[in-house]
């Protein structure tokens, strides 16, 4: 018989997205009495940092009738599901995707009750048709919506540990009884619990797992981890230990980043736009304009040699950018179209330092300063010059409004690599979260949330359903909550 230092009805696992929102309804909804482990010193993890999440046949949606763009509407439930099985080639799983669209609007609704309020939805890319506009977002975005959740825990009373990471899931007759964990002061703590939700935001700061199980695994040291840096697969491996099984553990959400800058640095939405981009040889490689999907950019410069792709542009793309803005925008980090007015001083300072940026007077100055071969790189730039001028792209058909030649001295390269939101693919689990054994059946007592559960992405994570990932996790924290109750109090 397992001993316990103390007992609670849940333990929730990682106090982000999808653990903040569990812990509440198991302690509101359920009557459970819940702790919350959250190895950080702060509550949040990822929640912060997002902008929109995903939702269905919302009461916001249909309070707006029509999203504000022409032509588009609000996406039903049945064309979000389909979305995400055709975007993954049918390799996503039905259970899980039906329960992200058919329990989303209700998601939405519980946080109203709570006192967020939405200021719009719509897509993340104004310039994207094929999104769908599922995006809700709400005033003071991520981080106030953790602040209302967390306080909404606190207040059903849900006890909060920070600094206190889970180490081992404890298993008596194949069934989950408890966690181990490490209290703030370091000593070991054994937590006795009838039901066990994992919410440790996947291992998206874990180059070893990264290298283990992601598709970019021979360049895993060059992606740039933007999740939170104790997002390394704590609970993942847990469950692994135990005999959970895995689905899609490989996928990725990723971004381009500019190594060393965030999601907002100008210097990192300049590197983003679908100028020639080449690889570490110097040569082109893609169809730029990829650059539209972030997700699928991400991976394309992720797959390169070395994980890494020069954005070249000349004097003239950068006065473009800094007086009409960027082509393509990120959701609110690059806004389409607003002029990148620090842009020449930023850059002209990460080119001082040299380490992700360079500027020089002529293309061979630039191929030596980054490390190109200047014969190889002098001829791409002229290829490429070449396509400018005549308005076609024989080599990747890139659309010709993007075929901005590189004339113009000083010259620019910003070296982009794969930033990683967070790893969206990790455990088996079935509609109700509950976590999957290798053998095929559910592991009892344990259910895996957000970026720990596998199920809504094949091999990428998908942009044209706007705010997945955020919306998957607050959705799958409280259905598995709401499970977990039934269950304990059969
Ligand atoms: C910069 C950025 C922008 C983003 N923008 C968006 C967006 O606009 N829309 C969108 O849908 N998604 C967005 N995402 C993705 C989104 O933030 C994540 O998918 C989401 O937060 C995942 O929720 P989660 O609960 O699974 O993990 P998280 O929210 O990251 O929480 C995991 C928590 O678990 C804790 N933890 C880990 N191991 C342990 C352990 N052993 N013991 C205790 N605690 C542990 C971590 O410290 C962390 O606090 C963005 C991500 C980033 C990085």
């Amino acid at each position: 018989m397992a001993t316990f230092d103390t007992e609670y009805d849940l333990v929730v696992v990682g106090s982000g997205t999808a653990g903040t929102m569990a812990a509440y309804i198991g302690a509101k909804e359920g009557g459970l009495k819940t702790a919350l482990l959250e190895k950080a010193p702060q509550t949040g993890g990822g929640s912060v940092f997002t902008e929109g999440h995903a939702a269905f046949e919302s009461s916001e949606q249909k309070a707006r009738k029509l999203p504000p763009r022409p032509g588009m509407h609000y996406p039903t439930r049945v064309e979000g599901y389909q979305r995400y099985i055709d975007y993954s080639h049918k390799r996503a799983k039905p259970e899980v995707v039906r329960t992200a669209v058919n329990e989303s609007a209700e998601t939405i609704d519980i946080l109203k009750s709570l006192g967020l309020v939405y200021t719009h939805v719509d897509i993340y890319a104004l310039e994207q048709p094929s999104e769908l506009a599922s995006a809700h977002f709400s005033e003071g975005l991520g981080q106030r919506m953790h602040e209302v959740l967390i306080q909404a825990a606190r207040d059903a009373g849900a006890d909060v540990f920070t600094s206190t990471p889970a180490r081992e899931l404890i298993v008596e007759d194949g069934k989950v009884v408890g966690v181990a964990a490490e209290d703030a002061d370091g000593q070991a703590l054994r937590i006795g619990a009838k039901a066990v939700i994992l919410a440790g935001g996947g291992f998206g700061a874990n180059v070893e797992m990264l290298r283990k199980y992601s598709r970019f695994a021979a360049n895993a040291e060059a992606l740039v981890p933007l999740c939170p840096d104790t997002n390394t697969g704590d609970t993942v491996n847990m469950a692994l230990a135990i005999g959970a099984d895995t689905f899609e553990i490989g996928t990725l959400a990723l971004v381009p980043l500019a190594n060393g800058k965030n999601l907002a640095a100008i210097t990192n939405g300049a590197g983003s736009q679908p100028v020639l981009w080449v690889d570490r040889t110097g040569r082109r490689y893609w169809d730029e304009f990829v650059a539209l999907c972030f997700a699928d950019a991400a991976n394309v410069i992720a797959s390169r040699p070395g994980g890494v792709s020069y954005s070249i542009m000349d004097q003239d793309t950068v006065r473009h950018l800094i007086e009409n803005g960027s082509d393509i925008g990120l959701g609110e980090f690059v806004k389409f179209q607003t002029p990148m007015v620090t842009l020449q001083t930023e850059l002209d300072e990460a080119a001082a330092e040299g380490e992700m940026a360079w500027k020089a007077d002529s293309i061979e100055g630039l191929a030596k300063a980054v490390g190109f071969d200047p014969a190889v790189f002098r001829a791409t730039v002229d290829q490429y010059n070449e396509f400018a001028a005549k308005g076609e792209d024989p080599l990747f058909f890139k659309d010709a409004r993007y075929l901005r030649p590189i004339l113009k001295a000083p010259f620019y390269a910003i070296e982009m690599r794969g930033g990683i939101l967070g790893s969206v693919g990790a455990l088996n689990v079935d509609g109700d979260m509950r976590v999957i054994g290798t053998n095929g059946e559910v592991i009892e007592g344990l259910y895996a949330t957000g970026e720990d559960a596998g199920g809504l992405f094949g091999d990428n994570y998908v942009l044209d359903v706007p705010g997945t990932a955020s919306g998957f996790g607050l959705t799958s924290g409280r259905v598995a909550a709401r499970h977990a109750a039934k269950v304990i109090k059969v």
